[in-house]
């Protein structure tokens, strides 16, 4: 497989992304197509050796597996991890805003967004709505406007000569988003707008109102290939939409009849703590249908391995006093293993020596972050899950610059590059501990 096939595959599932309610639609479409058969949790689950399964919760996580061997006290199961959500800008409830001949949209900050790079993009919203039905029902669906509908113009430099020195952002004030220019008495409000969205999205659809909504802003500049030689990829939500494309692809494609599973979380820019978050029951709510005996269950996990996937970050040439000058990141270099003293990262050097084991049999370098001394560490849904299900942990991702813009960079090799890593591990015969 060659980067340039892999990558125009990535951008087809990041552009078809938006939000994590489309990543998990995307990721579920492409499981149906390869006879991954989806299960619901309102009903029992009656699982069989040798198929393949998905679950999702609340439209925004997934957890998708193979069973290759019910011999589940003899095989452990080979986990990935990733999180669906990046930061961004999310429609508050009652957004509508007029004056000075402007319609406005309110929003609220989503995660830990980078706020500059937000000015002057063309965003579209997308999301989803929660509708009433003819007859009294609801119904969730799936919306993306695609189309530039919304700017946040920068204050010109003319007003605020300082702006190049010293500019804070009052997310309160200065983030609202122009939605037209016309006079509010005679112009559909924001939900009249989506109303004429699902109309047109879903025309045999017979919604009668729109009760809720979750609608978040995005780039409509799609990813692009940068630089001389085509280096480097440029993209809105990199973080982590590159670990679902690779921990999804890995999930089709992998090879052998290991015990595979996928767990694709929701909320990890916010802490994690929700229903389909990585402190969420689903991880181990899915065990516990899959393994319903305690002992077994146990014995299984302890068998476990779970590489957790998010972006490290890369060096950057113009902060390079930001990273630690033993641990300089580069981009497509391979993937990054990340490690923390305080637990920030759930690698330890057990994980990280098994991790370099299956790279260099998959014929991939590696490269060891650590965060500088001075300077607080980030954190992922590594460590969560480790506590939750007391699996062997490793924290890893492909390296990137300017994590949490609007447009983030990575190499362009880097993808593949983590995917063959992926694959090989869930194609490996053996996990370590795994009896022969
Ligand atoms: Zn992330």
């Amino acid at each position: 497989m060659n980067a340039q096939a892999f990558n125009e595959d990535f951008f087809t599932f990041l552009t078809s992304s938006p939000t994590p309610f489309h990543a998990v639609a995307t990721m579920a479409g492409r499981f149906v197509k390869h006879g991954f058969h989806q299960l619901q949790e309102q009903e029992a689950w009656t699982l069989t050796e040798g198929n393949s399964y998905f679950v999702i919760r609340e439209d925004g996580a997934l957890i998708a597996f193979s069973i290759g061997s019910t011999d589940y006290v003899k095989k452990g199961f080979r986990l990935l991890g990733a999180h669906s959500d990046s930061p961004c800008l999310q429609i508050k409830p009652r957004p509508d805003i007029t004056g000075q001949g402007f319609h406005q949209v309110g929003v609220e900050v989503y995660g830990g967004a980078l706020l500059n790079p937000w000015f002057d993009r063309a965003l579209s919203v997308a999301g989803r709505v929660c509708c009433r039905m003819g007859d009294n029902s609801l119904q969730t669906l799936l919306l993306d406007l695609q189309r530039p509908l919304l700017i946040i113009p920068s204050l010109a430099i003319h007003f605020d000569r300082e702006a190049n020195k010293n500019h804070p952002i009052n997310a309160q004030q200065h983030l609202t988003p122009l939605l037209s220019q016309v006079a509010a008495d005679t112009f559909p409000d924001f939900t009249a707008i989506l109303m004429e969205q699902v109309s047109r999205e879903r025309p045999a659809i017979e919604a009668t109102e729109i009760l809720g909504f979750d609608m978040f802003c995005y780039d409509t500049q799609p990813p692009c290939l940068i630089g001389y030689k085509d280096e480097f990829i440029n993209a809105g939500r990199l973080d982590n939409l590159l670990s679902c494309f690779v921990g999804m692809r890995a999930m089709l494609e992998a090879d052998g009849n290991g015990n595979r599973m996928f767990i694709c979380n929701n909320h990890e820019e916010t802490g994690s703590t929700s229903a389909t978050g990585a402190l969420g029951s689903l991880p181990l709510a899915a065990f516990e249908r899959l393994i319903p005996d305690v002992q077994s269950r146990q014995i299984c996990l302890s068998r476990s391995f779970f590489i957790s996937m998010d972006n490290a970050h890369g060096v950057h040439p113009n902060f390079t006093d930001k990273s630690d000058p033993s641990h300089h990141i580069l981009l497509n270099h391979g993937p990054v293993i990340k490690m923390n003293a305080n637990q920030r990262y759930a690698t330890n050097s057990i994980s990280k020596a098994f991790f370099q084991l299956l790279a260099k049999e998959a014929g991939v370098q590696t490269q060891e972050f650590v965060m500088r001394n001075d300077m607080a560490c980030g954190s992922t849904i590594g460590p969560l899950i480790a506590a939750r299900l007391g699996v062997r942990t490793v924290d890893v991702g492909a390296p990137s610059l300017a994590m949490h813009s609007i447009r983030e960079t990575t190499g362009s090799q880097d993808p593949l590059l983590l995917y063959q890593a992926i694959r090989h591990f869930l194609s490996r015969e053996h996990l370590p501990g795994e009896t022969r």
